[in-house]
C-alpha cells in the first residue's frame, strides 16, 4: 500500500529529526526529509498518527509507537545488510528503506535475535527495543559476538560470517564453517584455533573478528584457561585462515 508507506516515511522523518535536535518541525521540512508529497501528509493526519499544531508536526501517542516500530525495522535492516551481507553505502540505504516497509513483526524479531539484539545501527543511532529484546535479557539468551571475544575452552555455534569477499566465505564454508555449526575454542593466541568435530581451523585476529558466534550457555565459568601456549594438534587437521593474501 503506497499510502501506508508514505505515512511511515513521515513518521520516520519526524522521529529521526527529533533525535537530531529540538523542533519545530514545519510540514515542508518533514515532507522534504520524508521525500513524500502533500497527499501523504493528508493521509498521515487523517490516520491520527501525526498531528499539526501551530504549523508544526508532531507525533500522536499512537504515532510515537508506530514511528518506533518503523525506525526499529529500518535500523535492524541496516544492521543485517551491514553485518551479515556486507552491503555498504547507498545500496545499503536504499535496500533498508525498502525492507523496512515489508518486515512482519515476527521476522523483525528473528532478525533482531540473529543479530544479538543490537542497541545501535551502523551509524550509531539507537534501535528502539522490541519484545524479543526484553525476553532475550530475561532468559539471558546468548548474544551474537565476534569469535575473537571468546576465551580458550569456551563453546559456541556459528551465527554468520561477515565478509565482503565471497571467495573467502565459500572457502570457510567448504571447511564446515556454516551457520549453526558448534565449535570449541582451543587457543586464542597467537592465532584463534577452534575445533569443529575432527577438524581444527586457525584464524588470524582479523578473521576471528569477522566470524560471529552465539556463545553456548556457560557451565563452568572461570575454569577455562586464558590463552596459553598452543595445544598439540594431535592427529587432527588444522587449516589456517588469514584475511591478508586471500
Ligand atoms: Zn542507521
Ligand atoms: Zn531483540
Amino acid at each position: 500500500m503506497a499510502s501506508m508507506r508514505h505515512s511511515e516515511e513521515i513518521l520516520q522523518a519526524i522521529f529521526s529529526m527529533r533525535e537530531e535536535g529540538p523542533g519545530p518541525f514545519p510540514p515542508e521540512k518533514v515532507l522534504a526529509r520524508a521525500r513524500v508529497g502533500q497527499d501523504a501528509l493528508k493521509e498521515a493526519l487523517a490516520s491520527g498518527l501525526v498531528v499539526e499544531k501551530d504549523g508544526r508536526l508532531e507525533l500522536s501517542e499512537q504515532g510515537e509507537a508506530a514511528a518506533a516500530v518503523v525506525v526499529r525495522r529500518h535500523r535492524l535492516a541496516e544492521r543485517l545488510l551491514h553485518d551479515v551481507l556486507s552491503v555498504r553505502g547507498e545500496a545499503s540505504e536504499s535496500a533498508a528503506c525498502e525492507i523496512e516497509h515489508v518486515l512482519e513483526a515476527e521476522v523483525t524479531e528473528s532478525i533482531c535475535t540473529l543479530l544479538g539484539h543490537p542497541h545501535v545501527c551502523p551509524h550509531g543511532k539507537p534501535i528502539p527495543p522490541g519484545a524479543c529484546c526484553e525476553a532475550g535479557r530475561r532468559i539471558a539468551e546468548p548474544v551474537v559476538e565476534p569469535l575473537s571475544r571468546l576465551r580458550s575452552g569456551e563453546s559456541a555455534s556459528v551465527a554468520y560470517v561477515q565478509s565482503s569477499n565471497p571467495g573467502r566465505l565459500e572457502r570457510l564454508a567448504s571447511f564446515g564453517l556454516l551457520p549453526g555449526t558448534p565449535l570449541r575454542v582451543k587457543q586464542t593466541w597467537p592465532s584463534t584455533v577452534v575445533a569443529m568435530g575432527e577438524t581444527e581451523l586457525a584464524f588470524d585476529r582479523e578473521t576471528a573478528e569477522d566470524i560471529y558466534v552465539r556463545r553456548a550457555p556457560r557451565k563452568d565459568e572461570g575454569l577455562a584457561p586464558r590463552g596459553g601456549p598452543p595445544e598439540s594438534v594431535g592427529g587432527r587437521w588444522r587449516h589456517r585462515f588469514g584475511r591478508r593474501g586471500e
